[in-house]
């Protein structure tokens, strides 16, 4: 077997899909914060939609909650993999909405209040070789 120079994945070759989710050693995703409220959201802002406040704060979600609500989607856009699991998951006070993966996208295994995870998984390589990132949640495993 011949090898070819593995390069593994690094800030030049690999970009997170949405700027806020981080990369690295403990990915995790980024909110800003509305000063005047403590209101969360995710993306650039120019107004507080709660309070109107105009000044935010970055701050750094937590990497694990519970499924508050989901929809089991089995109808998309042509090219998009169905069914899958659409979810709002509570990360410790803030809302992140993302899909479920590495889960079944049953009633059997997707349920009101299970823990999950954040996760990120490869989405392809564009044409000059930069591999771009998503994130979802997986299933925590519980009790460990
Ligand atoms: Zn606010």
């Amino acid at each position: 077997m011949t090898s070819r120079a593995a390069t593994p994945p690094d800030s030049e070759t690999t970009v997170p899909l949405v700027n806020y989710l981080v990369l690295g050693d403990t990915p995790h995703l980024i909110a800003q914060e509305c000063q005047t409220c403590q209101a969360r959201y995710f993306g650039r802002r120019s107004g507080c939609a709660c309070c109107g406040g105009d000044t935010f704060t970055e701050v750094p979600v937590a990497t694990e909650g519970t499924v508050t609500a989901y929809s089991i989607v089995e109808v998309a856009a042509p090219g998009v993999e169905v069914p899958f699991v659409s979810a709002v998951v509570d990360c410790a006070g803030t809302t992140v909405r993302a899909n479920l993966v590495d889960v079944a996208p049953d009633p059997v295994h997707v349920r009101l209040g299970m823990p999950v995870r954040l996760t990120t998984y490869p989405l392809g390589v564009d044409g000059y070789g930069v591999q771009a990132i998503g994130f979802g949640f997986v299933p925590a495993k519980v009790g460990k």
